[in-house]
């Protein structure tokens, strides 16, 4: 992108794209709705130059709101098609939402980093993050960050009341996540300041690392790896601002009763819980070759010393941390957010107890995603024990399940792309399977080249279609449910859905996709998204309609969700990718039968890849190639990507 926010025109079959249009005004000539700062910070780090944009105008800003589709709308914008996800021409744009910062709602803490992804190279990646830095890049004066070009040099972007620059890094980089919070805040004199930064991992350019804030919280699916081929080491926010909304009354009302809704979380379960898999007993062991649960998985958990930290005013209360009261990594400091995916990520290698906690310390520091590594080991300790794998290519270590001196090393070597094995775990679970040849890409994880979130969904029907059907470089967004949500009764009636039979799960995942989709890109966290509970989505959009100033309907709010699913198709298919790839491009692992426990036997693969389809048709897509049909795009306002849609007879 040019600093005159110009941009190379595209074309399909000799048709322009997509115009370009100024998205940034000089001079607003509409109003700003409540809730933004009205700023977005350009940087171009090829030649180190900064510029404050406006806002778009109100009519862009009430279609596509914030978060994920904002900032998706503005990468389709200025991303050329020949674009690579480590050249300098890849754009990141980390926007947050009009609920960010609000202080008066729980969940309004998110920012969330798009750009293309690493993981596939054609479609869209996406890391979003919780706990303060979204509210204080606000208190600084913007609404978003847009990266553009890449620095020669190692530096930090440094924002402090409205005011920005980049500084030299130099001697940060190399430290690990935790120590380059510390050292940024010490480096910029405000013991307040929020850092989000890189690790090692995204420094080496590891295909799923990760940026990291405030100790507990993390943007998953590449956002570090971005970062590390501009040489960002991070972004330092500071400021006292506060956004503004239209209605205190009624934002203070809808904030109560979201509230009211939030189950919170308490530290009798950190000290007891196996993880997420708990609660439809199934966890991931050996590489996804049991699904056992034992007493020895959460063994001295109960002795450990636990500290609930809630994020900005949420009182759900989710991220934690710990000190490990007993064994050799007795008196570990761990900092964690809820989700458990870490847990289960050294569980898969056979490892349990406080062991997997002190190892999730150490992946998070060196700041890869936990998934991505697991998948990527578990092939690893598989091909060693089958024989496939020596001592030659593994730098000496003896990869048996539950080494976990050995799984340590494993993280230092993908972190830093070590050897044979280091460089291919940074790559990924596919091309590591591939390299080591015979069975072993039958034995890995991974869709589209990216890994699902990391938990044992094989038996459950909605989470493994949500798996599927997410871009692979992307957390997936969506999973169903069992019966509509209450605040949906009035226009969704389905179920109970069972495991016996595919009907409904299509569906209820384009459903649940608009929903999460939409409290998303107003800047809300999932987690504090109650949907089962009554009022648990009405009260998110009466706050959304307090804060805005705007008078979205329950339908208006699921609309512009849905605009966000079809601008993730729009951009993938510009990109290469078809929806096809969503069945054909799946590690085998993930679709075999589940080989033990209470599920034994259970696929999802018999109703592949039928379902897939029907998911595709019933969003409005092509069921092979992802594109959306004109009628789609005319109801959702995206006609100016009609040269993208699809006839739906059309294959
Ligand atoms: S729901 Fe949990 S992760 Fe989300 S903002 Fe609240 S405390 Fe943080």
């Amino acid at each position: 992108m040019s600093e005159s926010g110009t941009t190379s025109l595209r074309y399909l079959n000799g048709r322009k794209v997509n115009d370009h249009m100024s998205l940034f005004p000089a001079q607003r000539t509409t109003f700003l709705p409540g809730g933004y700062m009205g700023k977005i910070l350009r940087v171009d780090l090829t030649n180190g130059t900064l510029k404050d944009e406006n806002l778009p105008e109100e009519p862009i800003l009430r279609k596509f709101i914030g978060g994920q589709a904002l900032a998706l709308y503005i990468l389709l914008k200025y991303l050329p098609l020949n674009a690579t996800p480590f050249g300098p021409e890849n754009i990141v744009v980390m926007m947050t939402g009009p609920l960010t910062g609000n202080g008066f709602t729980p969940g309004g803490t998110k920012m969330t980093a798009v750009y293309l992804s690493p993981l596939t190279g054609t479609t869209l990646g996406r890391g979003a993050t919780s706990g303060y830095w979204g509210t204080y890049l606000k208190a600084a004066g913007y609404d978003g960050v847009i990266l553009t070009g890449a620095s020669t040099k190692p530096v930090y972007l440094y924002i402090d009341e409205g005011k920005a620059e980049l500084r030299d890094v130099g001697r940060f980089w190399g430290l690990g996540t935790r120590a380059t919070e510390d050292r940024m805040r010490e480096a910029v004199g405000h013991q307040d300041a929020k850092v989000l930064c890189i690790g090692p991992a995204g420094e080496n350019l590891n295909r799923a690392a990760m940026l990291a804030n405030d100790y507990n919280h993390f943007a998953a699916h590449s956002g570090g790896a971005v970062f590390g081929s501009k040489k960002l080491k991070a972004i330092v926010v500071h400021g006292t601002r506060r956004p503004t909304y239209r209605d205190k009354e009624k934002l203070v009302d809808a904030g109560w009763r979201w509230r009211g809704t939030l189950q919170q979380h308490n530290v009798q379960k950190k000290k007891t819980k196996y993880g997420a898999g708990e609660a439809w007993g199934a966890l991931n062991n050996l590489n996804w070759r049991s699904t056992e649960l034992s007493p020895a998985h959460i063994k001295g958990f109960d002795q450990n010393d636990v500290v609930l930290r809630p994020c900005f005013q949420c009182a759900r209360m989710c991220p934690w941390d710990a000190t490990i009261g007993e064994g050799p990594f007795k008196g570990t400091l761990l900092h964690f957010n809820a989700g458990g995916e870490w847990l289960d990520s050294f569980f898969n290698l056979g490892i349990k107890g406080n062991s997997a906690l002190y190892l999730a310390e150490r992946i998070n520091d060196l700041g890869i995603e936990c998934s991505h590594f697991s998948c990527g080991a578990g092939v690893a300790l598989e091909a060693w024990e089958k024989g496939l794998l020596g001592p030659d290519k593994t730098n000496g270590l003896k990869l048996e399940w539950g080494n976990v001196d050995a799984v340590e090393k494993l993280l230092y070597m993908a972190a830093r792309r070590e050897g044979w094995l280091g460089n291919l775990l940074a790559e990924g679970p596919k091309q590591l399977a591939e390299a080591i040849g015979g069975d072993a890409p039958k034995w890995a994880v991974h869709t589209k080249g990216g890994t699902p979130a990391m938990h044992e969904w094989r038996p459950m029907l909605g989470q493994m279609l949500r798996e599927l059907v997410a871009s692979g470089g992307m957390k997936p967004q969506g999973g169903g449910s069992v019966n509509p949500p209450p605040d949906l009764r009035y226009r969704e009636k389905w179920g109970p859905l069972g495991r016996d039979s595919a009907d409904g799960w299509a569906r209820s995942q384009v459903l649940s996709e608009q929903y999460r989709q939409f409290t998303g890109i107003f800047g809300g966290c999932w987690f504090a998204q109650m949907h089962q509970k009554p009022d648990g989505l009405n009260s998110i959009v009466d706050a959304f309609n307090a804060i805005t100033g705007w008078n979205f309907t329950m339908d208006e709010a699921l609309a512009a969700g849905h605009r966000s699913m079809i601008l993730q198709s729009l951009f993938a298919t510009q990109r290469g990718w078809i929806a096809d790839f969503d069945w054909q491009d799946v590690g085998p692992r993930f679709l075999e039968p589940i080989p033990d426990g209470k599920y034994k036997g259970f696929t999802i693969a018999k109703w592949l890849p039928d379902l897939i389809y029907e998911y595709y048709r019933l969003s409005g897509r092509h069921e092979r190639t992802g594109r959306p049909f004109k009628e789609t795009l005319d109801r959702l306002g995206l006609e100016e990507f009609t040269p993208w849609s699809q006839e739906a007879s059309q294959l």
